[in-house]
């Protein structure tokens, strides 16, 4: 569950057995998001072991124009396979034309480009660009053409033959929520912003490139679709454990999405590069410290999992309770409320002493139980479920550990940010507060 009443996409998503690939392109190894470690390797580890060298490697990048601009002067970053590092700076800073010599769409004026221990910066730009999955903003689909034959264009181009590439225009149009048989023939002008992204996501992916470049990909959608689509690309990027280099301008957008970020500033200037909640909890410049703002505490609470804030656990009682025993266990703590739990120990409801009072007469709780105000997966942001208590009246909501009831987020009890939680690992995207419970069988399928 995660707060919305909906659960994890990547538990209930129907998984498409994507077409495999064995055709020209080769097959790949790949390692789960987040099991390698970016470090301070040098030049050598490059050509060490597969699983050990970086998905992308910038040694000393550099891009001046014949006016004197430096767009980007000798940067150095390492991508580790599987992550998703979000490049985020002011506008100007160099971010695109940064991504842009990745694939070489700007060509370097010094520095390399070295891609799984590949040095691609003086190789065949055309061939680079059918390894590496392109997306920006709009989907930049062609609007003469069908959202398939969009879908289809790279595999084309790399020769697959027709079930081999119509297997995989449905795939993957599968993956990002689109049903292939209603919008496989439409032309991109008959598609929402959402939709024009996600076909634009499916492009991209559409060879299974181990490398995706993203431009500020969901800056054209509203914010609701906006969150809705990050949410649902971080999934489908654990499910493909692509590597991604993801361009924003948007510092909530970095923390939602990225395992890592770089913040840059003018000249494409490297300020820090570490996870989300470092970012927030610890800027290594005053430039950070302005760029992430004074309302970093509360971002951090994007990044800070529930698991790790102090939850209250309150009276609980049966279903199958008497409402007089009840009211006796309720008076022996001392408590006011209680929640509902099922013979199983999930959480049905909660009810108050007056409640019990009133209901003196029943024979079990169950028809005195009140609906839970909402429920939060541990493994939610701090932040998407205080959204979530400041919505309802009762001001809390109960937090379930898979089926199992463990205590009560109440907005009283917001932890202290200031401890350091990057241990505790990525959190799953912020959930746009209006899903309520009940809302939906799967984010993919939504819009
Ligand atoms: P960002 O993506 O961070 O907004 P860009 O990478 O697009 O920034 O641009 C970086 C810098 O390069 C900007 O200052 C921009 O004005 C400059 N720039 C881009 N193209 C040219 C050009 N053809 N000549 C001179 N300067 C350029």
């Amino acid at each position: 569950m995660d707060g919305t009443g909906s659960p994890p996409a990547s538990a209930a998503r129907p998984t498409p057995a994507l077409t495999p690939l064995t055709g020209p392109s080769g097959t790949r190894e790949r390692t789960p998001a987040g099991t390698s470690a970016t470090g301070p390797a040098g030049p050598a580890a490059a050509a060490g072991p597969a699983a050990d060298r970086p998905a992308i490697r910038l040694e000393s990048l550099s891009k001046s124009y014949p006016d004197g601009t430096v767009a980007v002067g000798a940067l150095d970053l390492d991508v580790a396979r599987g992550e998703i590092v979000c490049l985020v700076g002011p506008s100007g800073c160099g971010k695109s034309t940064t991504l842009r010599m990745v694939n070489r769409l700007i060509e370097p004026t010094a520095g390399r480009v070295i891609l799984d221990g590949d040095d691609v910066t003086a190789s065949d730009p055309v061939q680079l660009r059918r390894r590496i999955g392109y997306v920006i903003q709009s989907g930049g689909l062609l609007p003469h053409r069908t959202v398939a034959e969009n879908v289809a264009t790279v595999p084309k181009l790399l020769g697959w033959d027709r079930t081999r590439t119509r297997a995989r225009v449905h795939d993957l149009l599968t993956l990002v929520g689109l049903d292939p048989a209603t919008y496989g023939g439409r032309y991109p002008a008959a598609l929402s912003g959402g939709q024009q992204q996600r076909v634009g996501v499916a492009r991209a992916l559409a060879a299974d490139p181990p490398v995706l470049l993203m431009d500020e990909p969901f800056g054209a959608v509203d914010p609701v679709v906006r969150l809705r689509l990050q949410r649902e690309f971080r999934a489908i990027q654990a499910e493909l454990g692509t590597t991604v280099l993801f361009v924003t301008h948007d510092l909530d957008e970095a923390v939602a999405l990225g395992h890592r970020i770089a913040v840059l500033s003018a000249g494409g200037h490297l300020e820090q590069y570490a996870e989300p909640a470092a970012v927030l909890g610890s800027p290594a410049t005053d430039f950070v410290a302005d760029f992430v703002g004074g309302d970093r505490g509360v971002r951090r609470l994007a990044v800070t999992p529930l698991r790790s804030a102090t939850l209250s656990t309150p009276a609980t009682v049966r279903t199958g309770d008497r409402p007089s025993f009840a009211s006796a266990r309720l008076s022996s703590v001392g408590a006011r409320w209680a929640v509902v739990l099922d013979p199983g120990g999930r959480a049905t409801g909660w009810l108050s002493a007056q409640d019990l009072v009133d209901g003196a007469a029943e024979t079990s709780l169950g028809p005195l139980a009140r609906p839970l105000p909402g429920t939060a997966d541990l493994d939610r942001s701090t932040l998407s479920v205080l959204s979530q208590a400041l919505l309802v009246p009762e001001g809390w909501v109960a937090v379930l550990d898979g089926d199992r009831y463990v205590g009560v987020f109440d907005r009283a009890g917001v932890p202290d940010v200031r401890t350091d939680t990057a241990a505790a690992g990525p959190v799953r995207p912020v959930v746009p507060v209006t899903e309520r419970p009940g809302g939906g069988a799967h984010p993919l399928r939504r819009e």
